[in-house]
C-alpha cells in the first residue's frame, strides 16, 4: 500500500527507484581482555566462514540485478577475507595483546585502511573502503554470536566505528537495472556524504538533518535529489527493496506508489526535464539584466571532482572552494605537496577563470579526528576555522604555501572564513606576507595578483565591514553562517528551522551594509552562501550592489535565467 512521507527537499529533482536502508553501527568496538586466545581465533575463523557465505550470496544476487561490474566488489572482498597479511594481523593482535576477536579485527581494519588510503594509487585507495566494509561485516557477525565470554578484565574502546560508513561495497540489494538505489539513512556527516558514490545513488533520504547542513549542501552540489529530515519513524516504516518516488523539490516521498501517483510523477518529471533543457540554452550567454547590468555567477565546490559540473554548467569561475574537504577526506593533515597538486589541478582546469579557494574552515560540524579537537558545548561558537589556523600557524602556513605555489597556474583568489575582527585580519595578512617573503628568498615562483578576500559570515564582520574593506580585495557573504549567528539559530538543528528566516530583515541589512562598505573602499562583494541561489532575492541582491553570486553548480543556469529577466532601471520600479 502506498505510504507518504514528507521532509525537506534540498535538491529539486525527482527519482523513482528502490530503497536501500543503510543502518550505521556506531557502537565503538570494545577491547576485552581474554585468556583463551585459541577460542578467539576459532570465533574469528567461524565468522570468516559465515562472511564468505554472505558475500557469495551477495555476489550472485548483485550479478543478477546489477551485472558483473556491480557484483565484482564482493569477489574482491572475499579475496580480502582470505588475505594472509590481514589474517596474520588479526591473529597477532589476539595473541600478543590477549584481546577479543572483534577488537583485533577493528584495529586491523583501521591499520589496513590507513595504509591503503596513504597510497598514491586510486585503486589501492579504494581498497581502504573494502577492508573497512569486510571488517565491519566480520565484527557484525562476531557481535551477533555469544559474547566473548571468558574472564574479561576491564575494557576500553578503540573509539572506532569499525564498520566505517562507507557505501562502497554496501549490500546494494534492490538496485535497479542501472545498479542505482534510493539511499535511506538516519543521518550523514559531511565527510560521509562526500564519500557517496554518485553513480550508485538515485536519491538520498535522511531521517534527520537540516537543510542548511553541509550534508544538504553536498547533496545539492552532487546533483543528488535529496530529502532531509523525514523523521525517525521512516526508517522503520519502509523496507529494503520497496519502490519509492523521491521529490527533492517538495520534500515528498511516496513508498510503493500506486499507478496514479506514478503517472503524476512521470508527468512532472517530463516537465522538469523540459525546464532543464530550456536552461541549457542559456549556456554561453551573459549574466546581464535587461537594462545592461552584468554580474558574475560562479560555482561552489568541495572537491576537485566537482570541476566537471562547474564547466558543464558554464559558471564564470569558482566562487568558493571549501578546502576543508581535502582535510576531511584524509586520515592525516594533507601535506603541502598534496594540497598544491589539488589547487593546481583546479586552477589549470579553470583555464584562467577566477578560482577562489577558502582556507581551512574546519570545526563545528566538520571534524577530522587527527585534529584532536576537544568536545565543545557550542561548537559553532567554538574553536573553528580561522581561529584554529591562527592558533596552529604551521597548519595555516602549509596551506598558504601550497596556495601561493599553485597561484602561478591560474587566476587565484584566497578567502578567509569566520572573520570577526580587524586584528585577526591583520595577523592573517602578516602571515601571507611572511610566506611570500620566504618564497622570494628561496626563489619560489608565485603570482603577485592573488586577490585576498574574507567571508562576511559573522554579524561582527558585517558591522565592522567599513574597517575590513580597505584591507581586502573582496568580500564574500556566507549567508548560512551569517543567518545562524544573526538569528541565534543553530544551522544543524532542524527543530528551529522555522526561526532561521533567511529573508529576515536583519540578515538582509547586514548584507547591504557590507555591500556599501565594500564599494566605498573599492572592493567587490559576492554571496557564496546558499541564499545566493534563492532567485526570489536576486533582484534585492542586485539592487544592493552585489557583484557576484556563487552557487551550487546545478543552480548556475537557474540564477542566470533570473538575472536575465530582471530590469533594474528606475522606470521599471
Ligand atoms: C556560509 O556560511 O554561508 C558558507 C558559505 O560557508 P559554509 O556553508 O561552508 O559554512
Ligand atoms: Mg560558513
Amino acid at each position: 500500500m502506498i505510504q507518504r512521507f514528507r521532509g525537506k527537499g534540498v535538491y529539486n529533482a525527482m527519482a523513482l527507484g528502490r530503497i536501500l536502508l543503510f543502518r550505521k553501527d556506531n557502537t565503538a568496538v570494545e577491547r576485552v581482555s581474554v585468556t583463551d586466545t585459541v577460542r578467539e581465533r576459532e570465533r574469528f575463523e567461524k565468522a570468516k566462514a559465515q562472511a564468505a557465505r554472505q558475500l557469495e550470496e551477495l555476489y550472485h544476487e548483485t550479478l543478477r540485478k546489477a551485472g558483473e561490474d556491480g557484483a565484482a566488489i564482493f569477489r574482491a572482498q572475499q579475496m580480502m577475507l582470505a588475505d594472509e597479511d590481514y589474517n596474520d594481523s588479526v591473529y597477532r593482535i589476539i595473541e600478543d595483546q590477549g584481546v577479543n576477536a572483534e577488537y583485533a579485527t577493528a584495529v586491523t581494519a583501521d591499520n589496513f585502511a590507513e595504509m591503503f588510503s596513504a597510497m598514491d594509487d586510486e585503486y589501492m585507495m579504494a581498497r581502504a573502503a573494502d577492508v573497512r566494509d569486510v571488517s565491519g561485516r566480520l565484527v557484525g557477525i562476531l557481535r551477533g554470536k555469544s559474547c566473548t565470554g571468558t574472564d574479561s578484565t576491564g575494557t576500553d574502546s578503540t573509539g572506532t566505528d569499525s564498520t566505517g560508513t562507507d557505501f562502497t561495497g554496501t549490500d546494494f540489494t534492490g538496485t535497479d537495472s542501472r545498479g542505482k538505489v534510493i539511499l535511506c539513512v538516519a543521518d550523514l556527516t559531511p565527510s560521509e556524504t562526500a564519500a557517496l558514490d554518485g553513480d550508485k545513488i538515485l536519491a538520498l533520504v535522511t531521517a534527520f538533518g537540516s537543510v542548511n547542513s553541509h550534508t544538504a549542501i553536498l547533496a545539492r552540489s552532487m546533483n543528488i535529489p535529496a530529502v532531509i529530515g523525514v523523521g525517525g519513524k521512516f526508517m522503520d516504516a519502509v523496507r529494503n527493496g520497496d519502490e519509492a518516488i523521491v521529490d527533492g523539490g517538495t520534500g515528498e516521498i511516496f513508498v510503493n506508489p500506486d499507478e496514479e501517483t506514478r503517472a503524476k510523477f512521470l508527468e512532472k518529471q517530463r516537465g522538469d526535464t523540459e525546464k532543464k533543457r530550456l536552461l541549457q540554452e542559456l549556456k554561453g550567454k551573459e549574466n546581464v539584466t535587461l537594462d545592461g547590468r552584468k554580474i558574475k555567477i560562479n560555482a561552489n565546490i568541495g572537491s576537485v571532482s566537482d570541476i566537471d559540473r562547474v564547466l558543464a554548467n558554464d559558471a564564470d569561475g569558482i566562487g568558493l572552494f571549501r578546502s576543508e574537504f581535502l582535510y576531511l577526506e584524509s586520515s592525516d593533515y594533507p601535506t603541502e605537496e598534496q594540497q598544491f597538486t589539488a589547487y593546481r589541478k583546479i586552477l589549470e582546469s579553470m583555464e584562467g577563470k577566477k578560482v577562489i579557494i577558502r582556507t581551512l574552515d574546519i570545526g563545528a560540524d566538520k571534524k577530522a579526528d587527527y585534529f584532536n579537537l576537544k568536545e565543545e558545548r557550542n561548537p559553532a561558537l567554538g574553536f573553528r576555522a580561522i581561529r584554529i589556523c591562527l592558533m596552529r600557524p604551521e597548519i595555516f602556513k602549509t596551506q598558504l604555501r601550497a596556495l601561493y605555489r599553485a597561484s602561478v597556474f591560474g587566476n587565484l583568489g584566497i578567502m578567509f572564513p569566520m572573520i570577526t575582527s580587524v586584528s585577526e585580519l591583520e595577523r592573517i595578512l602578516e602571515i601571507c606576507t611572511e610566506v611570500k617573503e620566504e618564497f622570494r628568498k628561496l626563489g619560489i615562483a608565485f603570482s603577485e595578483n592573488v586577490e585576498i578576500g574574507i567571508m562576511i559570515e559573522t554579524p561582527a564582520a558585517a558591522i565592522i565591514s567599513d574597517r575590513l574593506a580597505p584591507m581586502v580585495d573582496f568580500f564574500s557573504v556566507g549567508t548560512n553562517d551569517l543567518t545562524q549567528y544573526t538569528l541565534a539559530c543553530d544551522r544543524q538543528n532542524p527543530d528551529i528551522e522555522q526561526f532561521a528566516d533567511t529573508h529576515h530583515e536583519a540578515v538582509l541589512r547586514l548584507i547591504e551594509m557590507s555591500a556599501k562598505s565594500a564599494h566605498r573602499y573599492g572592493a567587490w562583494i559576492g554571496i557564496c552562501g546558499e541564499l545566493g541561489a534563492d532567485t526570489t532575492l536576486t533582484e534585492t541582491f542586485l539592487r544592493m550592489g552585489i557583484d557576484e553570486l556563487s552557487v551550487s553548480p546545478s543552480f548556475v543556469l537557474k540564477v542566470r535565467d533570473a538575472v536575465r529577466r530582471l530590469d533594474l532601471s528606475e522606470s521599471a520600479r
